[in-house]
């Protein structure tokens, strides 16, 4: 038997096409009369549109929002936040800006209202990063959890085909890993299977026609899905890998986990049999590693990070920081595993399918 801890998290979620229209009622919900909207430079006509929808209830429109936070970027947002007397911060966007309202709240513990426009699910965790000196730092926080999500699908369709699909396999990326973490549950295990199954069906469709709003949604379901398992339970080597070459050689982020996911779930998967079981069904079946190469590679998303802005000569590099201070994983990161990684890493660099 197993034995567990569940955490409910206290978040409330608005899904649906067109769930935008609650927007009004829901910060009414939070008493908040004074909604800051943050955005990317990218997204300010959105942000705008949204301001403009709020009315009075609109402090004004702060769109500076951009990838890992920089501490400038959360202090200046901080300071506009306190100079129109904000008391929401309504994150329209990706994770860059909701990480850029989870920095005024954990300062200011100032709700934060989310309107996700990607599959990344930060709107679902409590977890803050913020970045000085290239360095990124990363906390949780009870305060940075979203109160209210509204998912509407509709505001994704303007995703490019492109991201959509490396935004989708970071999604799967939380399950895949939370349903190997040592601290899950049944609950998230469900969720996990089910949020992979969405996102896994929903990707060609979308591939094949963007505007397709009923995969759209299936798509935003599973990334609601893949984000609360993200939000709840531990993540492992594959997360350590992705934060690694992130942070130390600033690549894309969706991109990286698309990439590396593979390959981390072929090193684990021996040491983790009932997670790939689940990982394999919620594909139809595939082995678990080799079916997300070709949900990736099919789907037109990269799968080598030379194509993606890595030298060869770094493998060896993050091959070493990762096993400092690892990530709990199935198989350990002892120092010994320096070569494992480095060949994993070797594969993921050339693109090579994942050995399993
Ligand atoms: P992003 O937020 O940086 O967005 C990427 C680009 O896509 C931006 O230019 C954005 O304006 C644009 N965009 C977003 N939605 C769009 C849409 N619907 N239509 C057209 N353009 C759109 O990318 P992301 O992958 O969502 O987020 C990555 C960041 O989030 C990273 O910094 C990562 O570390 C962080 N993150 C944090 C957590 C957490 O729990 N704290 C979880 C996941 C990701």
């Amino acid at each position: 038997m197993r034995s567990f801890v569940f955490n409910g998290q206290p978040s409330r979620v608005v899904f649906g096409a067109g769930s935008l229209q609650h927007l009004e009622r829901e910060v009414q919900q939070l008493g908040a009369s004074r909604a800051l909207v943050l955005c990317t430079p990218e997204q300010q006509p959105l942000a705008e549109a949204i301001a403009q929808r709020l009315g009075a209830r609109a402090a004004g429109v702060y769109p500076k929002a951009v990838m890992h936070v920089p501490v400038e970027t959360a202090q200046a947002a901080i300071a506009e936040a306190q100079r129109v007397n904000a008391d929401c911060a309504l994150a329209v966007g990706g994770g860059s800006t909701t990480g850029l309202g989870k920095a005024i709240a954990l300062q200011s513990g100032l709700p934060i209202l989310a309107v996700p426009t990607t599959y990344a699910g930060s709107e679902m965790t409590p977890i803050w990063g913020m970045t000085e000196n290239g360095l990124k730092k990363t906390g949780r926080d009870a305060r940075v959890l979203p109160r209210t999500v509204i998912y509407d699908p509709e505001l994704t369709v303007s995703l490019p085909v492109g991201l959509t699909v490396t935004s989708g396999m970071n999604a799967i990326a939380h399950a895949a890993e939370g349903l190997y973490a040592q601290d899950s549950n049944p609950v998230m295990d469900l969720m996990a299977e089910e949020g992979i199954r969405a996102l896994a069906s929903a990707l060609p469709l979308l591939r094949a026609n963007p505007s397709d709003i009923d995969a759209r949604g299936d798509a935003l379901y599973g990334a609601w899905l893949c984000g609360t398992v993200l939000g709840n339970v531990g993540m492992a080597l594959h997360h350590k890998l992705c934060h690694t070459l992130g942070g130390t050689l600033n690549l894309p982020h969706a991109d990286v986990h698309t990439v590396v996911l593979p390959h981390a779930i072929a090193f684990n998967a021996s040491a983790a049999p009932d997670a790939m079981k689940k990982i394999s069904r919620a594909l139809g079946g595939a082995d678990a590693a080799q079916g997300l190469y070709r949900l990736a590679k099919d789907n037109g998303a990269p799968v080598a990070l030379r194509n993606i802005g890595m030298q060869q000569s770094d493998i060896d590099r993050i091959a070493q920081i990762a096993v400092q201070n690892p990530y709990w994983n199935p198989r350990p990161i002892v120092p010994d595993a320096q070569p494992a990684l480095r060949e994993l890493l070797q594969r993921a660099w050339e693109g090579a399918p994942p050995v399993t």
